[in-house]
């Protein structure tokens, strides 16, 4: 299976044989479970500001069919790969299986960066993308979200682009679109919503006091940010570290998180921001804090400092955080270190697009406090099993949260049964 091969996807494979050695899973039905349905590579041609053709690589992985249409964001990245693309989208499949979702996982995106292009490149980029996606895609086949890089702008392009195809508003193609354009409230805080109601809920079984903790949360875009906002304003938790894909700032005394937001709305970035409270980005994810979100990048939790970090909780609010090899050592510091795995801790932007989708279907318009109740109660079952799961086997977070995730998968496949 050259097309995928990568590191990150080589990562989620190893991640899925530990599963399936705990559920003893047939040596048959393994590729059957974890290789994706479809994968579409597509070249983008785009006319540039400066009257050249630039041509772009995009990609849609549909990982697999079995519950439903599949779901999954859209990446803008430089380095965006097949292989990388493949590992999130297995990554959905486990996340909506273990919230419930009707769903199989996807995910796609363009390797380009996106704060190089101006508006106009960024709009005619995404555009193509979506209009040579539209065989591929479809309300009941695969349906698109945002991720790192994209946003409700680039979500409306998308939807615009797919109605002008078919000659009236598609609204259930796209979700994370602005509200005006039949977007759901409460969707763009939705998974920083989300990390905090799991992290503020491990607070409360730990026992430990909010208003005595502090956090280090690594990312400041829309998932690390509203995290740490909700998190200092709403729990009561002191923000001692926030980072982004430029700087990283650590103040044991606290960091003004409304502050640092207005700064990043001004500049776009937090470059100059507290400056004399600036650190390594590998140095402030191993200083002391209570709570330790990774809400960037992939890989930041690894066999070089899995044992060197000073929390008592991490919450993932990113994609494969933790690499395998440090969940090792983690597993072994288990009663040091409360580990919320991405695929429950992140969920909350899934399960809200869910709800975006549901509503666009039935023509619902919910309100945000409905929105948000009922994103709490997944949240709430979610982590529920999760934890019980982990008691009754002995086995990590990660281990319980993915298990569930497959083994609903696998069972579907088995009723459903292999054609011919
Ligand atoms: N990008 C989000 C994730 O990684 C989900 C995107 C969507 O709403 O489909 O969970």
């Amino acid at each position: 299976m050259n097309i995928y091969h990568d590191d990150v996807f080589q990562m989620a494979c190893d991640q899925f044989e530990v599963i399936a050695d705990y559920l003893t899973i047939d040596k048959n039905d393994r590729d059957r479970l974890m290789y994706p349905k479809r994968s579409v590579a597509v070249t983008l041609p785009v006319h540039m500001d400066d009257g050249s053709t630039q041509t772009f690589q995009g990609y849609r992985v549909q990982h697999h069919l079995t519950l439903g249409p599949t779901k999954g964001g859209t990446r803008f990245a430089p380095s965006l790969s097949m292989g990388e693309t493949a590992a999130l989208a297995m990554w959905m499949s486990w996340k909506c299986a273990l919230a419930n979702l009707p769903y199989g996982g996807a995910k796609g995106g363009i390797a380009c960066d996106p704060t190089k292009l101006s508006r106009r490149e960024l709009e005619a980029v995404s555009r193509r993308y979506m209009q040579e996606m539209i065989p591929f895609v479809g309300p009941h086949t695969d349906i698109m979200g945002p991720d790192m890089g994209t946003n409700e702008q680039v979500m409306a392009w998308f939807m615009d682009t797919y109605s002008m195809y078919t000659g009236y508003t598609v609204n259930e193609i796209v979700t994370g679109k602005p509200v005006t354009v039949g977007g759901t409230e409460g969707r763009r805080e939705a998974t920083g919503r989300g990390v905090v109601y799991l992290i503020d809920r491990a607070m409360s079984m730990l026992k430990m006091n909010p208003e005595k903790s502090t956090a280090i949360i690594q990312g400041f875009g829309n998932v690390g940010a509203v995290a740490a906002l909700a998190l200092a304003m709403k729990s009561g938790v002191k923000i001692t570290g926030i980072s982004d894909a430029y700087v990283a700032i650590f103040e044991p005394k606290g960091i003004d998180v409304q502050a640092a937001e207005q700064h990043v709305m001004k500049k776009g970035n937090l470059r100059g921001f507290m400056e004399q409270a600036h650190i390594a980005p590998g140095e402030m994810l191993v200083q002391k804090c209570d709570i330790l979100a990774p809400c960037a990048v992939d890989r930041v939790i690894t066999d070089k400092n899995a044992d060197k970090l000073q929390c008592r909780i991490i919450a993932e609010g990113a994609n494969g955080p933790t690499t395998p090899e440090a969940d090792l050592i983690l597993n072994q510091r288990w009663d040091e270190v409360f580990v919320i795995p991405d695929i429950l801790c992140n969920a909350g932007g899934v399960i809200v697009s869910y709800f975006e989708w549901v509503q666009g279907l039935q023509a619902f318009l919910w309100t945000e406090t409905e929105v948000a109740d009922k994103l709490y109660r997944i949240m709430e079952h979610s982590f529920a099993q999760v934890i019980k799961r982990a008691k009754q086997d002995k086995v990590s977070h990660r281990t319980a949260a993915m298990a569930i995730g497959v083994e609903r998968v696998m069972k579907a496949k088995k009723t459903r049964g292999l054609f011919p």
